[in-house]
């Protein structure tokens, strides 16, 4: 292919994955960003968790919710942020795998290559 052809088609997925589109298919383009299928749907995922369950079905409900509601949805509050701590921590192993450093990791987040590691390497 030619170099300016390259230039024109998206060839990399640049939201979450990274891959070429010889193994992801076709990418969605936006102004500096091409996403795959899988990350279209990650993201998706990520929205209707993040802003879908505590938006809509939290925050905004409140006012008409009793305590003994709100207790009793606590359990499932702490089970979604668990799954996506869970979650987190497969990406950061995906990391390790590939031999990226806890300090790295660490800058990404904010915090020491230390603290990183206590979080999510599920060592004690
Ligand atoms: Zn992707």
């Amino acid at each position: 292919m030619p170099v300016t052809a390259q230039s024109e088609e998206p060839t990399h997925c640049s939201f979450f994955c990274g891959k070429p589109s010889s193994e992801v298919g076709k990418l969605v383009s936006g102004p500096g960003i091409h996403i795959c299928g899988a990350c279209v749907a990650l993201a998706e995922q990520i929205v209707a968790d993040t802003i879908g369950e505590p938006f809509a079905r939290g925050i905004n409900a409140w006012a008409s919710m009793t305590d003994e509601e709100i207790l009793n949805r606590l359990p499932r509050v702490a089970a979604e942020v668990d799954r996506a701590e869970a979650e987190l921590r497969l990406w950061v192993q995906e990391l390790r795998r590939r031999g990226v450093t806890w300090t790295r990791i660490g800058e990404t987040f904010g915090i020491t290559r230390q603290s990183a590691w206590e979080r999510f390497s599920g060592e004690e």
